[in-house]
């Protein structure tokens, strides 16, 4: 059991696991070895203390120099389902499950907008997991929709058990497969009343189906935990960062405005510091 499970490796997530590292916590922590997509693709940033004119590219290069530098090691997963058991944490990180004391969540604003119909479905035909869920569609027809080519090996994975699968890649892609159809169209709705029935696009086309995998690089934090308390849209925490649930803790954008590196950087020294605290206790 790790003393504690970090989610998300942006400036939050990076700046707890610097600090869980600094009081030797035995901790892992979940992401991308390319740490944020919002850093790489910030053009200039004046705002970062210490560095006036840095491109966020130069930013997330010195970030990973930082971690090089203290042996901290990125497992690149995605989490996909969180539990709490008691006094600890059991989380699902591509179909594997890890425990952890404490959780600090880093996973960023989500930029994608649900499906309507998404919500009321999940689990009953909706499925966030391409390794968890896809043996029940075998042989049957679905929708795989994704918003990162990192998945792409699950689309394949998906093809190769379902008889017919509808892709809707959200950038250019060429995977290739018999039963696979891409379209360039805009899923809209998820239709269904105890099942999924249909996918709605927005030429108006409806498309029978039995499941819809949303394979995206975020997920809401109410799906990934459930019980999690959401204020205005974002994580509700108090002065340490921790959550309503008892020694899980949130960090950066996730938490709420303003969305700034040096937020995310405070607030994710912070919840390093609960979780200290906490394990201490
Ligand atoms: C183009 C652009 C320019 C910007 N310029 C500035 C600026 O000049 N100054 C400034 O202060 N701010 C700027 N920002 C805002 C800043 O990028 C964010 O406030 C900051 O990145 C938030 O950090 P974070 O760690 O909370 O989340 P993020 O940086 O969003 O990182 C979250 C990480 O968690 C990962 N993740 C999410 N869900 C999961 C999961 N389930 N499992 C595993 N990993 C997961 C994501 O892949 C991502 O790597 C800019 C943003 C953009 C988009």
């Amino acid at each position: 059991m790790y003393d504690c499970i970090i989610i998300g490796t942006g400036p939050a997530g990076l700046s707890a696991a610097i600090n869980l590292k600094t009081y030797n916590k035995d901790f892992v922590w979940f992401g991308t070895k390319n740490l944020s997509n919002k850093v790489i693709k910030a053009e200039k940033v004046v705002n970062y203390p210490g560095f006036p004119e840095v491109t966020g590219a130069e930013l997330n290069d010195r970030f990973k120099a930082h971690i090089e530098s203290q042996n901290i090691e990125i497992t690149e997963k995605t989490v996909t389902n969180v539990m709490a058991a008691g006094d600890y944490y059991m989380v699902l990180a591509d179909n594997e499950i890890y425990e952890a004391k404490t959780l600090i969540l880093a996973m960023g604003v989500m930029a994608a907008r649900l499906l309507d119909g998404e919500e009321k479905l999940l689990g009953r035909g909706v499925s966030y997991c391409a390794t968890c869920d896809g043996r029940l569609y075998q042989g049957k027809k679905i929708a795989v929709i994704c918003n990162d080519p990192k998945f792409e090996h699950e689309v394949l994975y998906l093809a190769d058990l379902a008889a017919e699968v509808y892709y809707f890649p959200t950038f250019e892609s060429d995977v290739k497969g018999d039963n696979i159809t891409i379209s360039k169209d805009a899923p809209m709705k998820i239709t269904g009343e105890s099942k999924v029935e249909s996918l709605v696009l927005r030429s108006g086309e409806e498309i029978c189906l039995d499941g819809v995998f949303c394979l995206r690089n975020a997920i809401t934090p109410t799906h990934l935990i459930p019980g999690i308390q959401i204020e205005d849209g974002h994580i509700a925490v108090d002065r340490k960062m921790e959550t309503n649930l008892k020694g899980c803790f949130a960090c950066g954008d996730c938490t709420g405005r303003p969305y700034q590196y040096t937020k995310a950087v405070g607030e994710g020294n912070v919840a390093a510091h609960g979780v200290v605290e906490f394990l201490a206790e």
